[in-house]
């Protein structure tokens, strides 16, 4: 259910930037470690959109990579899928400094 909050606050950002204009098309951003799953933001944005000027609007998903922080040595980069030690200095002490997000980067209106 967490997607469903997600989505109305999505929604209320977009018709808000609208100002009464039909939307054509959401831009969104998400992070590689961000807990979103987009086909449930789908799911639930056909369902509150509806009866709105945002009914019609396309959902476009950018994904961005996770990042994170060496605590050793202050390396910074993209782990794998198999492993989230720092491929500078081997040490597991690597915190995540991005790739949480989730957000609305644009609209496209009429
Ligand atoms: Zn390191």
């Amino acid at each position: 259910m967490h997607e469903l909050s997600v989505t109305q606050s999505i929604l209320d950002i977009v018709l808000q930037h609208a100002k009464g204009r039909k939307v054509q098309q959401v831009n969104l951003v998400i992070g590689q470690f961000s807990s979103i799953v987009d086909d449930s933001v789908q799911f639930y944005w056909d369902i509150i959109a509806k009866e709105t000027l945002a009914a019609e609007a396309k959902l476009h998903f950018e994904r961005i990579p996770g990042e994170m922080t060496c605590n050793s040595c202050g390396h910074v980069f993209h782990p794998g899928s198999e492993t989230f030690l720092c491929p500078s200095c081997e040490s597991n002490a690597v915190r995540v400094s991005g790739g949480q997000e989730f957000q609305v980067d644009s609209i496209d209106v009429e």
